[in-house]
Order: C-alpha cells, then structure tokens, then sequence
C-alpha cells in the first residue's frame, strides 16, 4: 500500500487497510469500516464513498461508464445513485488537483477522460473516492487506487490501497471557487451568446450584402490599386459588358487602360490623381466610354470609394459602381448638338449665313474694350449695295436674296482675320469690323471688295449674270473706354452717306476731328 498524508492526519486511514483482518472483511463492511474512519478524522457527518462502476462484464482500461455512489452514512450503505450526483460532488471536492473548475468538470463530463485527471497510470477502472461532508459543506477527499487486477477481484469487494492524491479541501475555498465557476460559468455563457448573437448578425449582414450584390442594377467591383486590377465583381459586369472576371484579371494591363476610350484616357486619368492627391470628396465620379468585347461603345457613369487604405492614407481598394448610362448619353449629346445649333442660329443671319447684327453689337463692345485696353486701331466698314431695290424689281426678289448671299460670302471671303467680323447689318447692308486695323488696311479691304464685284459677275438660276455694286464708309479709331462705341457706327454711315451721295460705288472715309473725338460718345 502507498499512502501519501497531510496535515490533516489522513495517514490513519491507510492504518485500517492495510490490516489483513481488514482487507478480509465483506466489501459492505469495508466500506462502512473506510466511512466511519473518514468520518472521525474530518469530523465530518456524513461519508460518501464512490467509486466508478464499469460495465457488469468487466472493467477494461479506458472504458469507464459512470461513477457510483456505494456507501452513504447518511443513507447508510450501498446503494447506486445516478452518476451524474458523483460528478456533482466531484466538482465541489477537486479543486487543487487540476487548474482549473472548468477543466475538470470538462473532463469529468467525458468518462473517457477521467484517468489522466486522476492520476497517471492508475486504470481508470481502479479509483475509489471519499468524500467528506458535515453540515458545513463537504471538507474533504481521498481518492484510492484499487490493488487488484479486475481478475481476481469480486466484482466491488477488491482490496483498495489508497494513494492519498488530493486532500481535504476547505469549505471556504471550495465555495469561493463555486462563486468563481459560477461566475466564470455566467460569463462563458454571455460571451457565448454574444458570440452567437454577432456570428448570426455577421451571417444576416453576409445574406444582406450579398443580396445587394445580386440584385443591383449596376455594375458592383473592387479595384486593387496595388496590383491594378478588378479583384471582385457582381455578375453585372459580365451581364451588362460582357466581360468575365477572369478574363478582367488576365488583361495584360489595367482594365481601365485596355478598355477606355482614347479621348477619355486623359481627363480620366487626371480627375482620378486629382482625387486621389486632394480627396475633397469621398466620391470619385467619372464619365467614359469603354470598349466591349463585341466592338460596340458604352458610356458608363462610375462612382468609387475608398474600401481600404494604407498607412499614408492612400487607398488600396476602391469599390465602385458602373452604370451604363450610353442611351442617355446619346440623348445628351443630341441636345448639345441641338443647343450648339440654337445659340448658331441666335448668332446666325438666316439668310445670308453672316453673323447678324445682334451678334455684331455684341462683338463690337467687346472689340472696342479689348482695342481700348490695347491701344489699337478698329476699324468698320458699312458696305451698302447700290440700286438696289431696282434690282429687286427687275429680278424678283429670290434673285435678290440670292444676290445678298453671294455679296456676302464675298465679303466673308475677303476679310482674313480669325477676328474679323462681317455682319449683316440690316437689309441691303453688311458690316465689316476689323479690329486691330488701321485706315490704310480699311481701305486695302475695301478696294478688294470693290475689285472682286467688278470683275465677278453674280449668277442667277435663270442663267442670267448680273453685276452689282456697293457703297462703303469707313470709320477707324483708337477706341478709349470714356467713348462709345456706337461713334464708330456713326462715323462709318456718314462716310457711307458720302460715297452716295458722291455717285456710289466707292468708298469714302470719315475723317475724324480732335473735337470729335473729344466729345462724340
Ligand atoms: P441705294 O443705292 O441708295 O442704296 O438704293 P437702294 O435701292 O439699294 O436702297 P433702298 O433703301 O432704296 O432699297 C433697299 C432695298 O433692298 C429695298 C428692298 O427691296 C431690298 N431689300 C432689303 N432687304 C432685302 C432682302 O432680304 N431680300 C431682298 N431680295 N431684297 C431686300
Ligand atoms: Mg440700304
Ligand atoms: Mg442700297
């Protein structure tokens, strides 16, 4: 017999069992001989005596099937209680035998665990506990190791040798140690349910997302800035564009660079590093077209947001979304082409095709303040046609109008400049404005003018050829913001009034008093 003692005197249990007499005696009075020493060491009222209990063909190693209560003072002895109340005293009884409450009730709850907690190399067949109880609480505990092979034992009255592996434990600690498990117990079960709580909360918001991936109308992707690729897509991309993820991923370069379309390759280029350095905005919008696999053009409107960034702060994953937005693309590019045609047409003489005069007052102020700033001549010319209304009534008046627009695509023909003006100016009549110009070019402009309609008959559909001739006035100055512009117009009609007034088809020039320009506005 090996016997390990305490403080507590529990060597005098090994005293009776290690006597022969003892060892010889029935089981049940064995049992009642342990209880009883048990009981007097501890001072304990009550002693229970468990042992585990095998299967009725035999224990064999490892496979223990539950614990028993044999011996009860209480109860007297020798009955079987249900293993579960052996493991209930259990975890009151073990708690400076292993580390933790926890890991033992752990291991108490799967039998098949239950040696390594007991001791080492005891089979688990063998083990004999004793606990103590007194109206305190349970004081203390022996456990024993059974000498006998199974073989030789009657089943329950085997000689026990006790190896005193735990000892008593106090009633204080015990109870201290059941708050604790309690505790800990409370715990484990919040964090569980917290546990549980974000587990199903994380899968609901999986289920969610992946909803809306679904069922999103756009194009859903996250680009990896770090590699330049789409590294994610919903099945729009393939629905809408006709692209595949892998076949995105295996592009030889960025996605954006093999698709975009080359006239938006730049500016989209430069709006995304301007985002990217300034970030003003959590939104990057951008407009482009990309190039399908089916050759056609698409418009797509993307917004990006940051997914992830670095350290720096600089992102790494963009998510974005891609609309197709190419109908009404189409539609917008349509009213811009409309818009653009309406401010021609406000611009536009219909007839002739020349600016109108509306267009020529406004271009005017402009010129006479850019020439004012400048120090630089302007000059106007007013070019009449001559007769005119003779010739409507010889002609007809379609002859008329078609000899007004060739006069005027004559004078568009004749000035040079991307500045130069020509208007017409009301009916028979049509401006010139030349900013930048001086007299001498004034008068180089309109003896062309005068050249050309002398030596190029106009034509008219009925085949006839008609000649025609104009009047001009020409007015030039140094524009000065105290001055109105409207004196150029002036100056220029009185000129014109005198070349009428001299025979017609000439020119005259205003001259322009000191005084005049001093006072006219
Ligand atoms: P003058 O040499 O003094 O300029 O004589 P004129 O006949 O040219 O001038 P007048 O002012 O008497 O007549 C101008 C004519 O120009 C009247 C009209 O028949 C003609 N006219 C004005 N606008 C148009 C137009 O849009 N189409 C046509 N066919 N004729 C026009
Ligand atoms: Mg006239
Ligand atoms: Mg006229």
């Amino acid at each position: 017999m090996i016997l390990k003692t305490d403080e507590r005197g529990l060597n005098q249990l090994p005293a009776i069992a290690t006597e022969d007499s003892w060892l010889s005696l029935p089981w049940e009075a064995q049992l009642t001989a342990l209880a009883e020493t048990a009981q007097e060491i501890w001072q304990g009222d009550r002693v229970q005596i468990w042992w585990e209990q095998t299967a009725d063909d035999g224990p064999s190693l490892g496979q223990v099937q539950y614990l028993s209560c044999v011996a009860d003072t209480a109860r007297s002895i020798a009955h079987f209680h249900p293993s579960h109340l052996a493991i209930d005293a259990l975890e009151l009884l073990w708690p400076e035998t292993v580390d933790t409450f926890a890991n033992l009730l752990a291991t108490l709850e799967d039998p098949a665990q239950f040696e390594p907690v007991f001791s080492p190399g005891i089979a688990p067949s063998a083990v004999l506990i004793v606990a103590v109880q007194s109206q305190q609480g349970t004081r203390g505990l022996i456990l024993g190791e059974r000498q006998q092979p199974w073989a030789k034992a009657d089943i329950w009255t085997g000689a026990y040798v006790g190896q005193l592996l735990g000892r008593a434990g106090d009633h204080r600690g015990a109870t201290q140690i059941q708050a604790q498990l309690r505790h800990q117990t409370k715990l484990t079960q919040r964090l569980e349910a917290e546990l549980n709580q974000a587990t199903q909360a994380w899968q609901e918001s999986q289920v969610f997302i992946q909803g809306i991936l679904n069922a999103s109308p756009c194009v859903i992707y996250v680009y990896d800035n770090l590699i330049n690729r789409i590294t994610y897509s919903n099945g729009e991309l393939s629905q809408q564009l006709g692209y595949t993820l892998s076949e995105v991923s295996q592009m030889p370069g960025p996605f954006l660079q093999e698709v975009i379309h080359p006239e938006d390759a730049t500016q989209v280029g430069e709006q995304r590093q301007r985002w990217l350095e300034d970030r003003t905005s959590d939104i990057l919008q951008l407009q482009y077209r990309i190039l399908l696999p089916n050759g056609d053009w698409r418009w797509l409107l993307i917004r990006e947001a940051v997914l992830t960034a670095d350290s720096m702060g600089l992102p790494q994953q963009t998510v974005g979304t891609a609309i197709d937005i190419t109908p009404l693309k189409s539609k917008e590019i349509a009213l811009q082409r409309a818009n653009d045609e309406l401010k021609r047409l406000a611009l536009i003489d219909e007839l002739t095709q020349v600016f109108n005069r509306r267009h020529f007052e406004r271009y005017l102020q402009a010129a006479w303040s850019n020439m004012a700033s400048a120090h630089s001549p302007l000059s106007l010319l007013l070019c009449d046609i001559d007769f005119f209304k003779g010739f409507n009534d010889t002609h007809g008046h379609p002859a008329g109008d078609r000899c007004l627009k060739q006069v005027a695509h004559i004078l568009h023909d004749v000035v040079g400049r991307g500045t130069d003006v020509v208007a017409r100016y009301g009916g028979e009549e049509f401006a010139v404005l030349l900013p930048n110009t001086d007299g001498e070019g004034a008068i180089k402009v309109a003896e062309r003018i005068q050249a050309i309609l002398k030596h190029q008959p106009l034509s008219y559909p009925d085949g006839i050829e008609q000649r025609v001739t104009v009047s001009l006035g020409l007015a030039t100055i140094v524009p000065s913001m105290l001055q109105n512009a409207s004196m150029l117009v002036s100056l220029a009609d009185q000129a014109l009034y005198q070349a009428k007034f001299a025979g017609r088809n000439r020119y005259c020039v205003a001259s322009i008093s000191p005084m005049q320009l001093g006072k006219m506005d």
